[in-house]
């Protein structure tokens, strides 16, 4: 039986991040990954919001440029509904350590500013159906207007790195097949070699993303997903955009992220309806222009209704397995990241995990409860503010 202080279970970012904040104090971590981690390529459009990139810092205390990680900015975004489309310009926000406060301060301004105006707009737009939405959205605070773009491998593999060359140790293609809360062992199995064997754990973390096996081994129950769709295309347009569709609260992507752009999309409403989706995907391509040289892939997110940080004594989930993600972007490189950093805090004695990650399930919470509100006013705000599409 092999033996250590912490057991991580998922390599992705929440779970290398964990690992490389725990060796950073010394502890004892082990790292099981059920793919080969330095060969995995994470389905994700790649954003970078600044709240991530501000997790990111207060881990690694670098910025993405600092890091190596050649992010490219977010510059412009049309969002298209119906016949209609609407153009924003994004406020540059070119982080340093040293900039960040003035930085994010004048992003928080810019989104206030901007959210002020869409709400007046809408007002005088009159139509009682923008302001009952408005209304209600106006509890919605995007407090995130940077963006930035990378190739997610190019994310994953600078996280694992650190993990190891701060000494971690890392079990490949290695999973959990079942857990003993008493004696806390983990009946472990290599999937190549098939050969199985135990771990005995002080902690034991989840990090196995959407799917993950901790959760349902120590649940009985998998957690609520949704289904979104990708596809890396040649980089044709520096601009991103989004194609909304209010009714079945969703949206079809294109984002550039430097070498290449991808497409995607994820519609809350239709579940994991295949078909219809794929359906709706076909039709935006065809609408941009986009062939489909690259075979499509699709992945499981959180849809965010169902939250849980620690499912037993001694165990916890983080990042995607927590079932920390935006109902209304699909986003959670922030959340692993920042749940990452609270969980380390915590085991460090330092404030309980729960309470650090209050304000995260706050949000996470407050998105999912008013994702069909912020998905209609998107539809009415591009309605009115937008003009007729020339194409
Ligand atoms: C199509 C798509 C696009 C997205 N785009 C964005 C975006 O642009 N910006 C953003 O912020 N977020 C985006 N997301 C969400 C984001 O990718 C996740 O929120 C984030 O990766 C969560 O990190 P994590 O470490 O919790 O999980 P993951 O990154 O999924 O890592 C989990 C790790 O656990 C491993 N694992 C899984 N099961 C097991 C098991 N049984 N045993 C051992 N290991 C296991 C996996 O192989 C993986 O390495 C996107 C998601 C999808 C599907």
């Amino acid at each position: 039986m092999q033996e250590t202080d912490i057991l991580v279970v998922g390599a992705g970012a929440a779970g290398a991040s964990l690992g490389y904040l725990l060796k950073q104090a010394g502890k004892d971590v082990l790292l099981l990954e059920m793919l080969d981690a330095k060969k995995k390529n994470k389905l994700c459009a790649g954003i970078i919001e600044h709240r991530a990139e501000q997790a990111f810092m207060d881990i690694f205390g670098k910025t993405l440029d600092e890091a190596g990680l050649a992010t490219m900015p977010m510059e412009k975004m049309l969002v298209r509904h119906d016949a209609y489309e609407m153009s924003h310009t994004m406020p540059k926000n070119n982080q340093s350590a040293q900039g960040k406060t003035q930085d994010l301060a004048r992003a928080d301004e810019k989104t206030q500013g901007f959210a002020a105006n869409l709400r007046n707009y809408l007002k005088k737009g009159g139509k009682i159906a923008a302001k009952m939405a408005v209304k209600k959205a106006a509890g919605y605070e995007p407090g995130v207007v940077s963006y930035k773009a990378l190739p997610r491998k190019r994310f994953d593999d600078y996280v694992l790195n650190s993990y190891l060359e701060a000494g971690g140790r890392l079990l490949d293609h290695t999973t959990v097949r079942s857990i003993d809360k008493e004696r806390q062992v983990a009946r472990c199995v290599n999937l190549v070699t098939k050969k199985t064997f135990e771990i005995k754990y002080n902690t034991l973390v989840g990090a196995d993303g959407a799917t993950s096996i901790v959760r349902r081994l120590l649940t009985g129950k998998r957690q609520s997903t949704t289904l979104a769709l990708e596809a890396p295309v040649p980089l044709t347009l520096r601009e991103t955009v989004i194609y909304l569709r209010p009714v079945d609260h969703g949206y079809f992507w294109y984002i550039p992220r430097g070498k290449d752009a991808t497409v995607g999309c994820v519609y809350h409403k239709l579940g994991c309806r295949d078909s219809e989706i794929r359906k709706h995907f076909a039709a935006c391509c065809a609408d941009m222009g986009i062939k489909m040289e690259n075979k499509i892939r699709g992945a499981l997110i959180p849809d965010g209704s169902d939250v849980l940080l620690q499912p037993a004594e001694h165990c916890f989930l983080i990042g995607e397995a927590a079932g920390l993600s935006d109902n209304f972007t699909g986003g959670g490189i922030h959340y692993a990241l920042l749940s990452a950093k609270a969980l380390a805090d915590a085991l460090q004695g330092k404030k309980t995990y729960d309470e650090a990650m209050k304000p995260q399930l706050d949000a996470v919470h407050k998105n999912c409860s008013n994702a069909n509100i912020y998905f209609a006013a998107g539809g009415k705000v591009v309605e009115f503010l937008g003009k007729k599409k020339t194409n």
